[in-house]
């Protein structure tokens, strides 16, 4: 039995990036690497958003006609919109106009999320084209590191990285709250969307503060987001429901890091992190992206984790948590809701279609 339903959009990936060939400024897969490069960042006083010590994007022929093709690909998948967290270079946002252009459509709509490096060298440059297949959003700004390297930043040191004598490493916090307001302030005042990456407590903590500081009572309207937010706590989700702003969670990665959680976190910790659950029950806006290619682009996967992986949210509420209707929609071989787990990520892609 076939089945048609809201689209599947994809809030966090580096799609883009991945296609064009873009090198990453470090090897993703190594955490001591990782954990250098986020180091060598902060010394610089710089983040991730900010660093403009990059590889250059490959040469190609037709960089429009790569990017098309790349979104095709993803469209097999069975989306129908990617954000890209983080461009940090307005090339991909003339090729993706160009290919456009040339098609009078997308394979996959694209939503661009400007690293906040970018951003603040051309302010000017940032606005909404007002085209549903190519749009910019806003700008995405980085508080601190990852899970796995230890660069998240946390109140309570690390498990495995306490001294005898107390204390211990806490983790990188690349931006704190004023800082984080002071460069934000500009965007979020023309109405552009602010995302801002933040895993441990402690700098999720910063960046609400920054929010508070920003919006004031026009936070729930205006819809900050942040990115990951996996090391929660009780009274985080309560400001995170009271102020309305929007976690983008990973599906995988409470399935990818539950090993690093469990080194790195005590029990009490480990008890809030990955709570999709806790953020839904308090009334938290939630939603998706895989951080491809961190994790697998395929929403199957993300939709299989999301039901199979503590905290297990239910199918419906995952589809919902997955999709949105006003982005375009989907039809599959079978219904998502009537598979075994395992069988999803295999579940074929009849159709995907756009909203234009
Ligand atoms: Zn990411």
């Amino acid at each position: 039995m076939g089945w048609t339903g809201p689209g599947f959009v994809d809030h966090h990936t580096h799609f883009l990036r991945v296609i064009a060939g873009e090198m990453g400024p470090c090897d993703v897969a190594d955490p001591t690497e990782v954990e250098r490069y986020h180091r060598r960042v902060s010394e610089r006083w710089s983040t991730p958003m900010d660093d403009d010590d990059r590889p250059p994007i490959p040469e190609h022929r037709d960089f429009p006609a790569v990017l098309e093709s790349g979104l095709l690909s993803a469209a097999q998948l069975g989306l129908v919109q990617i954000t890209e967290a983080g461009m940090h270079d307005w090339a991909y946002l003339d090729a993706l106009q160009v290919a456009r252009d040339r098609a009078e459509a997308l394979p996959c709509r694209v939503r661009i999320l400007v690293a906040s490096g970018l951003a603040e060298q051309d302010p000017k440059r940032l606005v909404s084209t007002g085209d549903s297949w190519v749009d910019v959003i806003g700008v995405k700004f980085y508080a601190d590191g990852w899970l796995g390297p230890r660069t998240c930043a946390v109140t309570e040191p690390f498990k495995d990285r306490r001294n005898p004598t107390g204390g211990g490493d806490t983790g990188i916090l690349f931006l704190d709250a004023d800082t984080l307001a002071k460069r934000a302030d500009q965007f979020a005042e023309r109405g552009l969307t602010i995302a801002t990456h933040a895993i441990g407590d402690r700098a999720i903590d910063n960046v609400l503060t920054a929010y508070e500081k920003i919006y004031g009572g026009d936070c729930a309207e205006a819809a900050p987001r942040i990115e990951h937010a996996q090391l929660l706590s009780p009274s985080l989700i309560q400001r995170m429901a009271d102020l309305g702003v929007v976690a983008c969670i990973q599906p995988c990665f409470a399935y990818s890091d539950r090993e690093a959680a469990r080194v790195a976190l005590d029990d009490a910790a480990l008890e809030f992190a990955y709570r999709w659950d806790l953020l839904l029950d308090a009334g938290v806006r939630v939603i998706t992206g895989s951080d491809y290619p961190i994790e697998p682009l395929s929403p199957m996967v993300g939709l299989q984790r999301l039901i199979t992986v503590e905290p297990q949210i239910d199918v419906d509420t995952a589809l919902a948590l997955l999709t949105d209707a006003a982005a375009g929609t989907v039809e599959l071989a079978d219904d998502p809701r009537s598979l075994e787990p395992d069988e999803l990520p295999d579940l074929a892609v009849f159709e995907t279609r756009p909203a234009a």
